[in-house]
């Protein structure tokens, strides 16, 4: 299985990119904020909690994370690889999956990161806002403490990936077209 963690601050084209990557290689693409959007909508007992911290930019606790992320990757018995987007977010997530991928005899083969400037990110976020109808975009507040978010719970991950060898920094910005091109230069090489 090739599994593939697709990181980066909000913003950063993960979402984008993902749609492109998991037709191209053929993966199940998992985006927590989508799933979480889609009970928001459907107005779920896990919505109603979410929504709260979702609209604030903060992250939903990781004990409701986790068990939704695990009933998605249980959805999916017949997938040659997950495109995780958005997942992990916090350290106690990224032992979690690694805790979900080995009882499938697989794991995690590479975090590929998006790399975007603050300030590129924040416009990029306005922008989307104006058509997106999501909430959290709307708003340069909620916006700008989504970023911080990202840096004071989410980007150590980095680091945790660095460790075992398996961390890719990519540049996230140009057309949609060449920052495939950079990712799956490295999914062809893994
Ligand atoms: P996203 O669509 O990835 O930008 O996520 C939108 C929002 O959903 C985030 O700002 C968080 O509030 C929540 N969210 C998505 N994924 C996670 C996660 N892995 N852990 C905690 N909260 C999350």
């Amino acid at each position: 299985m090739t599994n593939l963690v697709l990181f980066g601050p909000p913003g950063a084209g993960k979402g984008t990119q993902a749609d492109i990557l998991k037709e191209k290689y053929q993966l199940v693409h998992i985006s927590t904020g989508d799933v979480f959007r889609y009970n928001i909508k459907n107005q779920t007992g896990l919505g109603l909690t979410a929504k709260s911290f979702i609209d604030k930019g903060q992250l939903v606790p990781d004990e409701v994370t986790i068990n939704m992320l695990n009933a998605e990757v249980e959805k999916n018995p017949e997938a040659k690889g997950f495109i995780f987007d958005g997942f992990p977010r916090t350290e106690k997530q990224a032992d979690a999956l690694a805790e979900s991928l080995k009882a499938k005899g697989t794991e995690v083969k590479a975090m590929i990161a998006l790399e975007v400037e603050d300030e590129v990110l924040v416009k990029r976020l306005l922008e989307r806002g104006k058509t997106s109808g999501r909430k959290d975009d709307a708003d340069e507040a909620v916006i700008r403490n989504r970023i911080t978010v990202y840096y004071e719970e989410t980007a150590i991950l980095k680091e945790y990936y660095k460790k075992q060898d398996k961390y890719y920094g990519v540049d996230g910005v140009g057309s949609v077209e060449e920052i495939t091109d950079r990712i799956s230069n490295v999914i062809d090489k893994l």
